[in-house]
């Protein structure tokens, strides 16, 4: 079985063999200036270096970094979706074109991972006829799509273009459909060709040197070369699933440790809510099927491994206590706030008034009204 470390090994040679540099991977806190909260991809570091500043390492870069991702939060729990995951990336900083990622791409899945070429599927963006005709000489399907699923851009600004999607079959009999339509092809690898500068207003201009940048999510490739059929059931998340059943659970429970671990307290804004409100679904669920359980109770081996694999300067014991003492204000919070909520629901639905009325003299904030008090009746 290839392990994760294996993939992360194999993946970062082969392009140190083709004169890539590693660079370092980054927290997820964001600068000041940037338009989201958390690094949500491998290129969110290398944005003013794609914006055309030279790189200190060169031309040619690649590392594994890890992201978080708010907007995939209501997919989490499905086989592919993690809210904090790691991303293996490759960089032509204005270097080598879009067909040499491809084909380098394509040479690593089959020669360097073994995946079957029967097993794979790209999809390509409508009018991107170079990276069409690549696919096409190499013989792999292909599916052509538009804007929606095949254009890339890390929120409203910033490098932006077309991108070709790699997927691998995952059914256990002959692959089926296309990735638009069976959801047994799983995308794995990303590659953008970054062409153009989008401005906040939405128009866009070149890029001063089109560059490359590609994706490809670590425990999606562990899911794919270990037979598993989700994300959950690869190695790094045996000692997780060992403590805990539940996915979401197991998925919030991780990502937290790892937004602790880059310095982050939960708070009533911001990152600091973003990791509240992770902590606070754990417990919600927890506390539906037994109101006794604590995070305390949770062995520190889960999160001492997620403290190892992130390389987080941080004491896993230390992760816990902050989890735990988030824990006690929360549990505080609900027994303080549930008569309050009961009182008002009994006169009737909750208004916006009711709404803030709870939010600015108990503290009690309108998405807790809504997860936990009401959804519980
Ligand atoms: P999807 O459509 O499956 O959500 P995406 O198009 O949002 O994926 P990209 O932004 O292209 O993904 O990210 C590059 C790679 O990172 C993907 O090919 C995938 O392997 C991985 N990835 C993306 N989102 C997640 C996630 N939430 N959890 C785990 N891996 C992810
Ligand atoms: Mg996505």
């Amino acid at each position: 079985m290839t392990s994760t470390q294996r993939i992360v090994d194999t993946f970062l040679d082969f392009y140190r063999e083709r004169g890539h540099a590693l660079v370092g991977d980054a927290t997820l806190i964001t600068p000041d200036r940037d338009p989201v909260l958390f690094t949500s991809a491998g290129m969110h570091p290398l944005t003013p270096y794609l914006e055309g500043r030279p790189h200190p390492s060169g031309q040619r870069l690649t590392g594994l970094q890890r992201c978080l991702r708010t907007t995939d939060l209501d997919e989490v729990g499905d086989d592919t979706h993690l809210t904090v995951f790691q991303m293996l990336g490759s960089w032509s900083l204005g270097d080598y074109p879009g067909e040499t990622s491809l084909r380098w791409g394509y040479e690593l899945l089959r020669d360097g991972f073994g995946v079957p070429d029967g097993r794979l599927h790209v999809t390509v963006f409508d009018g991107d006829e170079r990276s069409r005709a690549t696919w096409e000489s190499l013989g792999v399907p292909l599916e052509i799509l538009g804007e929606a699923d095949n254009w890339w851009s890390n929120g409203t600004s910033g490098p932006c273009g077309p991108d070709s999607e790699i997927f691998v079959w995952t059914g256990d009999g002959p692959p089926t459909g296309t990735p638009s339509t069976e959801p047994r092809w799983v995308e794995v690898w990303n590659h953008v060709m970054m062409r153009y500068l989008q401005q906040p207003d939405g128009t866009r201009g070149p890029l001063p040197r089109p560059s490359v940048d590609t994706g490809m999510g670590l425990e999606r490739m562990a899911m794919v070369l270990q037979g598993r059929s989700s994300v959950f059931d690869i190695d790094v998340f045996e000692p997780w699933t060992r403590a805990v059943t539940d996915r979401v659970v197991v998925d919030h429970l991780r990502s937290s440790v790892v937004v602790v671990g880059d310095g982050v307290h939960p708070s009533n804004t911001g990152r600091g809510y973003v990791l509240r409100r992770l902590v606070r679904r754990v417990l919600t669920r927890l506390w539906r099927d037994d109101p006794t359980r604590s995070l305390g109770d949770l062995p520190v081996e889960p999160i001492a491994a997620t403290v190892e694999q992130f390389r987080l300067r941080v004491d896993p014991n230390y992760v816990q206590d902050v989890l735990v003492y988030e824990e006690r204000r929360f549990g505080a919070l609900l027994r303080r706030g549930r008569p309050i909520v009961e009182r008002l629901l009994a006169r009737g639905p909750l208004t916006d008034e009711d709404l803030h009325y709870l939010h600015d003299t108990h503290g009690i904030p309108r998405d807790l009204v809504e997860e936990v008090f009401t959804e519980a009746r």
